[in-house]
């Protein structure tokens, strides 16, 4: 087990959850980074005395630094020290939310060490050369989100791919399941926000109400696993305890169950292969009631069918998808559009972009991240209220 790690995005959600685990192992914690959070980075420099800590703000980097002044803590601003906050540690858990995690996980990726990864967006969009530089340095590439490490656990002892019918990936249906269309054109934002069984940062919150997340995660078991889009299946499963399953050529289906608490799978990133107590709570399998299973609804909720049609199309469809996806929501999270043009924006922008089925390198995946982007502001202006 590792003895130090470093935590890319450490003031959000899973990154806050990581120092906790982290420092019930006795961790070291090596660098930080987040976006603008100086008051909460400086509180966990000063706790976990990292040698770096890097804020993408510039503002924020300076306002950060002069606060550590007292402490030994370099503070630092900029892709080099980006990069050096990637490889700063034998583990590097990386849960800077959406597409701009991936610098930082192409860096940890060529560090060779562990890569801790919860963020998804990185694996849909440049999944490919993510692998690549990993397999080429010799990092491996643990899955955190829920699904993905209980397909991980799952498949432990399994080595052989042939043996593997199916991955099952649960879906809790999000805040508004069973809601008609109608009623779904009138949704807010605060009941968006409020997910039944999850806490975690608002982008991934929306994306699980419009069911999104789930079509990003079919896409990232594709990347992950090597599995063809037929080979994945998605489940609604509202009580959130069985996290994902893998259904073997001989029938029998495997599957991880816990309490909904992303401490486990961040604990299991880091202690891979071993199992250690965590600080997560206790599934109690007699309270926990019945479990239902049923299938999802894919008209009502069209984000989830769109990623499954994209997912076959290639990176660079994948790459507009998501960066559609991620303006649209930030637009309706700052309530200029409805919920139910989240999805016509990103439908529109992949529906106006040609993509090719190859996708070259880092340059052409981001010139056409910049693309759907700027498509997707001018439709959102034109629908905004
Ligand atoms: P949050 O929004 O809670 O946190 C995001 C983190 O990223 C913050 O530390 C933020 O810093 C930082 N950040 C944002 N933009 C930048 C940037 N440009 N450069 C550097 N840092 C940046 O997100 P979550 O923790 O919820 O999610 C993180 C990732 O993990 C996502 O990809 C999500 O899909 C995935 N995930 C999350 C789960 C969860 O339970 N939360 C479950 C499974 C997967 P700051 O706030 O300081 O600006
Ligand atoms: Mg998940």
């Amino acid at each position: 087990m590792t003895d130090a790690i470093a935590v890319l995005g450490s003031t959000g959600s899973i990154g806050r959850q990581t120092l906790e685990v982290a420092g019930e192992l006795g961790l070291r914690v090596g660098a930080l980074t987040a976006g603008r959070n100086v008051e909460l980075m400086e509180r966990q420099a000063r706790k976990y005395l990292p040698k770096l800590v890097v804020m993408s703000d510039r503002l924020a980097a300076r306002n950060l630094k002069i606060r550590l002044q007292d402490t030994p803590v370099e503070v630092a601003f900029g892709e080099q020290a980006e990069r050096d906050a990637s490889s700063a540690a034998p583990v590097t858990v990386c849960a800077v939310s959406g597409m701009a995690a991936l610098p930082g996980v192409m860096a940890a990726a060529a560090a060779g060490g562990r890569v801790a990864l919860a963020n998804k967006e990185s694996l849909v969009c440049a999944g490919s050369l993510i692998k690549e530089t990993a397999a080429r340095s010799g990092a491996e590439i643990i899955p955190v989100d829920s699904e993905h490490s209980a397909i991980f656990q799952c498949l432990q002892g399994n080595a052989d791919r042939a043996e593997v019918a199916r991955l099952i990936l649960t879906a809790s249906g999000g805040p508004f399941f069973g809601m008609t269309p109608a009623q779904l054109e009138k949704v807010t934002v605060k009941e968006a926000l409020a997910h039944p069984n999850w806490s975690m940062g608002p982008k991934i919150t929306i994306d699980s109400a419009t069911m999104m997340n789930k079509g990003l995660e079919v896409i990232e078991a594709m990347r992950l696993y090597d599995m063809p889009l037929e080979k994945i299946d998605v489940v609604i499963h509202r009580e959130s305890i069985i996290h994902s399953l893998v259904e073997y050529v001989d029938g029998a289906l495997i599957a991880q169950l816990g309490a909904p608490d992303m401490r486990l799978p961040i604990q299991y990133a880091l202690t891979y292969p071993k199992r250690l107590p965590s600080p997560a709570h206790i599934l109690d399998l007699a309270s926990c009631g019945l479990l239902s299973f049923s299938r999802p609804d894919m008209e009502g909720f069209p984000c989830l069918k769109t990623a499954m049609e994209t997912s076959v199309r290639g990176e660079a469809a994948c790459t507009v998808m998501n960066a559609a996806n991620e303006e649209a929501v930030s637009a309706f999270i700052r309530e200029y559009i409805g919920f139910t043009d989240i999805h016509a924006v990103t439908a529109e922008v992949l529906e106006r972009t040609d993509c090719p089925t190859e996708c070259g390198g880092l340059d052409e995946i981001m010139e056409y991240d910049s693309i759907a982007r700027e498509l997707a502001k001018k439709l959102i202006l034109q629908r905004g209220k």
